[in-house]
């Protein structure tokens, strides 16, 4: 059968450090990740999913309110974008003019942008993930729980995630939520995706 794969690693497993210890992408990654897929591919075989993009097997599995088979896929979606939203220290860059021009639209300045993704990473009860979007051009923030993804919704593009469930932070930062965010916004966005993704 075609099964779901996972995706590389855009970068070494000990990239991220300290903000995120090797010992942490480790687990979340190669656990966590790669659990959703082992998961995926064991409900999806011999199914109508089969063969499909994840972004189908996300779309059908609501329609058909299959919800093992959203969130196994919702997830892995998610962890990819996750891995492809961070970059090593220094590494991301900016945003390109045009996408800061629509983050001074949207938020007033790019520090305003940055303290409310930060705040709806902070806020997120339980578990779950926060979201720079371009809602139809224009940029949001907004945070979903547990499997939930923006990319269901018309018009709807991610740029940037950030990953709260516990199994992000525990490891390095414990109950300090707010440390880890602080420290992924600081220093470890990858605007230049960001920039990439809003062009599109
Ligand atoms: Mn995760």
């Amino acid at each position: 059968m075609q099964e779901i794969t996972l995706a590389p690693l855009p970068y070494p497993q000990d990239a991220l450090e300290p903000t995120i210890s090797a010992k942490t992408v480790s687990f979340h990654y190669g656990k966590h990740h790669a659990g959703y897929i082992k998961a995926l591919n064991g409900l999806i075989g011999g199914t109508n999913y089969e063969g499909k993009s994840l972004e189908s097997i996300i779309r059908d599995a609501i329609e058909h309110r299959d919800t093992p088979a959203f969130n196994n896929a919702a997830q892995i979606w998610n962890h990819d974008f996750y891995w492809n939203s961070l970059a090593p220290a220094g590494k991301g860059g900016n945003p390109s003019p045009e996408l800061l021009a629509a983050i001074n639209t949207s938020f007033g300045s790019f520090d305003s942008c940055k303290a409310a993704l930060s705040e709806a990473a902070v806020k997120r009860f339980g578990s779950g993930w926060a979201w720079l979007v371009s809602d139809n051009g224009k940029l949001a923030v907004e945070s979903t729980a547990n499997a939930d993804t923006p990319i269901v919704r018309s018009g709807v593009k991610p740029l940037l995630v950030i990953d709260v469930w516990e199994h992000a932070y525990y490891i390095d930062w414990q109950n300090l939520r707010a440390a880890y965010v602080k420290a992924i916004v600081d220093k470890h966005l990858d605007w230049n995706a960001a920039s990439r993704r809003f062009a599109r």
